[in-house]
């Protein structure tokens, strides 16, 4: 496994900052780490880095134990830390060779990571020069001068303007190819952009964890049928599966179903059943946003 955490808690004071979670992730794959502020995203993230001591649980990032072997483990870790903190007074190129040598990393090898994340026009510059989508793209280049097989990126696209966003989610993707990556955000949208695989967490506990593709299915279907004749709400009680019935307007409805299959068909067969006709019928976009907001309150 790349990552594999077990039990992990962490208390500051009193409080439960990270109460008990375990998981894991395979080689290659994107896992999103999403949870509102304050779920324990980032006090996690320091633990797994071997920033943090856990106040209980175990870490292994490939296979090395990291609260017993901090050094080793962090050389096979690529850290972006939330608040991306660099110097601004050093130039671009000076910063990364100077990332480079803590690891002990070939200056050879600074070259094509300043074009992997592409910062070439930008090398010569002063950090301070550039904006908050290139001083991201230099977090990420600081991330990988190691060459490391896990990264860890702590909400990597937060304060970006929407091109830097699509760049960088761009640039993530792409390292994720090699690479098994770990992002957090608070944004739902992020996970279903770069991820394959989601976690969400909330006041220190994780609330699920699964595939981006299960998640989207085990929602509920939401459905807009407009009939052609006015029928009672109590009517519509009758339709198999169905959860919620809410009018739109004369002879339109919303209704929610509790089932993966898809209720379109039935619908039909009920409208018949009951000589209706269906002047409409459409499924809404699956909001995985709004499920997000159910699963944290
Ligand atoms: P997230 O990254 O998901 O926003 P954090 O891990 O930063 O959440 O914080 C989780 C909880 O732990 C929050 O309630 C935060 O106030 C608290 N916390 C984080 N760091 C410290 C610290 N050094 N000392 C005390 N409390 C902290
Ligand atoms: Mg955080």
């Amino acid at each position: 496994m790349s990552i594999q955490v077990t039990s992990l808690s962490k208390n500051y004071g009193e409080q439960k900052a990270v109460n008990d979670i375990s998981f894991s992730a395979r080689k290659g794959q994107i896992i999103g780490f999403l949870g509102p502020n304050g779920a324990g995203k980032s006090t996690t993230m320091k633990m797994l880095t071997g920033f943090l001591k856990p106040t209980e649980g175990e870490i292994k990032i490939n296979d090395i134990d990291v609260i017993a072997n901090p050094i080793s483990a962090q050389k096979t870790i690529g850290y972006l830390p939330e608040h991306n903190p660099l110097y601004l007074e050093m130039y671009v190129r000076e910063y990364l060779q100077f990332q480079a040598s803590i690891f002990k990393v070939d200056k050879s090898q600074i070259e094509s990571v300043i074009e992997k994340v592409g910062l070439t026009l930008e090398a010569s510059k002063k950090i301070s020069q550039l904006s908050k989508g290139y001083r991201q793209r230099i977090g990420l280049a600081a991330a990988i001068i190691h060459n490391p097989d896990v990264l860890i990126l702590d909400e990597p696209t937060t304060g970006l303007d929407p091109n830097q966003l699509v760049e960088i989610r761009e640039l993530i993707k792409e390292l994720g190819k090699e690479k098994t990556v770990l992002l957090s955000t608070h944004i739902m949208q992020e996970v279903e952009a770069m991820c394959d695989s989601v976690i969400i967490v909330d006041k220190g506990e994780i609330v699920i964890n699964k595939p981006l593709s299960e998640l989207k299915n085990q929602k509920e279907q939401v459905l807009n049928v407009m009939f052609d004749y006015k029928i009672e709400e109590q009517f519509l009680q009758r339709l198999p599966n169905v959860k919620t019935i809410k009018n739109n307007f004369d002879n339109s409805w919303l209704l929610t179903f509790s089932s993966d299959e898809d209720m379109r068909p039935k619908i039909f067969d009920f409208a018949q059943e009951h000589e209706l006709k269906i002047l409409e019928l459409n499924s809404e976009n699956k909001n995985l946003e709004k499920l997000f907001r159910e699963l944290t309150n």
